[in-house]
């Protein structure tokens, strides 16, 4: 029999067992009930589908195909209606308080209908990931709060992360890249509070959210020693949306550009700085570059749910034709061939699901909400009334200490290797999940000869929408240089990441 200590010994050698295995703990530590819930979030979504995406994504494709400067509202006003904006925003900030540890499934089922519709609801979630992986906890309720007055009132109230730039898309995202790039939004420090100048492209929702949380920096050409984190609301003055980009894909999410002339941010809408910073164990550096691998261990692995999303659409629409589609004198589905491609696309499907899955317990473990999923804050959070979260919550969050020991646990708590897993398994999730929905859309289309070809059956639209997935939140080229840098690369000095710009 081996002993205790030989048994962390054999377990904690490179390549550790727990590193590809985040799931075999969420087991046992992760609160039971959350099964249900994603039992219950999945339900909603299918009705969802059935009532609005399945009867929207063609039309909704088409006329922006005509019209682009048109906006999804009327599917924006329906989430709202249905409180998809608040679903898993905690209960203490006003939300709904699904655990995010569900999020995914959701995401993944709407996806599964419509990527566009997934991503009009998805990209709010990711402008709240940028808002926590601060860690103001006073404007986290503040917007919070406003999202969901915005329920209740009937007057949607989105947020949307703002990092990409003109000069900047890689590069503004990876700690090692920023000071060799070519940043170009500029924030100067005033005494009350930010003058930001400068513009923001390929920002999703921009036209149609209320709150934008933007990156931009005091010094353009150190950023990652120099990046402020600044809410911006919809009607300040110096803040306006540009133009819309004509994509290819995901048509009825629009992506749009933001710009900031002379726009003053004031203080108390900064999120995160420099000054911030320096008072974390890792420093400004460090803490600047945590707070973005938080932010893609988060979204990566929702973008991983999407590309699941179009795998299970793509297949489902491929033998839904395959069964009702003669050829040769049979059933497509009686065919060898066909039966074969339809278990590839099966495969493709159900692992990509297993890889955001063990990406969504690294985070429910190491990551974004490891505290949420904590047994007694689990559920106390399901059991306390809401008029008490309503009644404490906001002023327990403006206190200055709150967000200070918030700060402290979460950043200056989570291991290095714990960054590394969470961030690795989420690009990890992300570059196969997406790879498997552009692949399996092939297939379908393959399967479907002409009538793939064809935009009411709904398939080549599929593969237009599905294709964007490759792109952003990260290129799939740079996901797995940081999956190799997270948890491929070994432990030698000698080795580098990120090390060359391209072009
Ligand atoms: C539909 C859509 C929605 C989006 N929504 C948002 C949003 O809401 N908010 C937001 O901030 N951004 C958003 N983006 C931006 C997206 O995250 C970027 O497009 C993406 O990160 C890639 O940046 P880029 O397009 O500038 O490509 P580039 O960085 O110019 O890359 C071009 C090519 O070079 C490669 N490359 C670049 N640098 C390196 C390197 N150092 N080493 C090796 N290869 C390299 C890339 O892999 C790629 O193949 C969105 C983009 C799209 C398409």
């Amino acid at each position: 029999m081996l002993s205790k200590s030989e048994l962390r010994d054999l377990l904690n050698r490179a390549p550790k067992f727990e590193d590809m295995t985040s799931s075999l703990r969420a087991w046992a530590r992760q609160p039971g009930a959350i099964s249900r819930e994603a039992e219950k979030v999945v339900a909603i979504a299918r009705k969802f589908n059935e009532e609005v995406t399945r009867v929207h994504d063609l039309k909704l494709d088409a006329r922006i195909q005509q019209d682009p400067e048109h906006l999804p509202w009327e599917i924006v006003e329906e989430a709202n209606m249905r409180g998809f904006y608040t679903m898993f925003i905690p209960r203490v900030f006003g939300g709904k308080g699904y655990s995010l540890s569900c999020a995914g499934l959701f995401l993944e089922e709407i996806a599964s209908a419509c990527l566009a519709t997934a991503n009009i609801i998805g990209v709010h979630y990711l402008g709240f990931t940028i808002l926590t992986a601060s860690w103001n906890i006073k404007m986290i309720d503040r917007i919070s709060r406003e999202v969901a007055e915005g329920e209740k009132q009937g007057r949607p109230c989105l947020i949307s992360l703002a990092i990409t730039e003109p000069e900047a898309g890689t590069d503004a995202q990876n700690i090692e890249l920023m000071d060799r790039g070519k940043l170009g939004c500029g924030a100067e420090k005033k005494n009350g509070g930010y003058l930001v100048n400068g513009t923001k492209i390929f920002i999703s929702m921009g036209h149609v959210s209320t709150w934008h949380i933007v990156n931009a920096y005091t010094d353009l050409k150190k950023g990652s020693e120099n990046t402020v984190v600044l809410a911006v609301k919809k009607g300040m003055p110096g803040f306006s949306t540009g133009g819309r980009e004509h994509k290819m894909g995901q048509k009825g999410c629009p992506a749009s550009e933001l710009v900031f002339r002379d726009c003053m941010v004031p203080k108390e809408q900064v999120c995160f700085d420099s000054t911030d910073g320096q008072k974390q164990a890792r420093g400004v550096k460090g803490t600047n570059a945590q707070m973005l691998a938080y932010i893609w261990g988060a979204s990566r692995m929702g973008v991983a749910s999407f590309g699941t999303g179009a795998a299970r659409g793509a297949f489902e629409t491929a033998r839904e034709f395959a069964g009702r589609t003669e050829a040769g004198g049979k059933r497509l589905i009686n065919q060898e061939w066909c039966q074969s491609m339809l278990a590839e696309m099966y495969k493709n499907a159900a692992a990509s699901r297993a890889l955001y899955m063990e990406a969504t317990y690294a985070n429910g473990l190491y990551g974004l909400w490891k505290y949420l999923n904590l047994k007694p804050v689990y559920y106390l959070n399901r059991i306390l009334p809401s008029a008490l979260f309503d009644a404490v919550g906001p002023w327990i969050c403006r206190r200055r200490a709150v967000t200070r020991i918030a700060r402290k646990v979460a950043f200056d708590r989570q291991t290095d290797a714990e960054i590394d897993r969470v961030d690795g398994w989420a690009s990890l999730a992300k570059f196969a999940a997406t790879d498997a929905g552009v692949k399996n859309c092939h297939m379908a289309l393959e399967i479907m000869g002409q009538a793939g070809l064809r935009h009411d059956r709904g398939a080549e639209k599929m593969l237009r929408d599905a294709k964007l997935l490759q792109i952003y939140e990260g290129t799939n080229q740079i996901n797995r240089i940081n999956l190799f840098k997270r948890l491929v690369k070994p432990d030698d000095p000698e080795i580098e990441v990120f090390s060359q710009q391209a072009g």
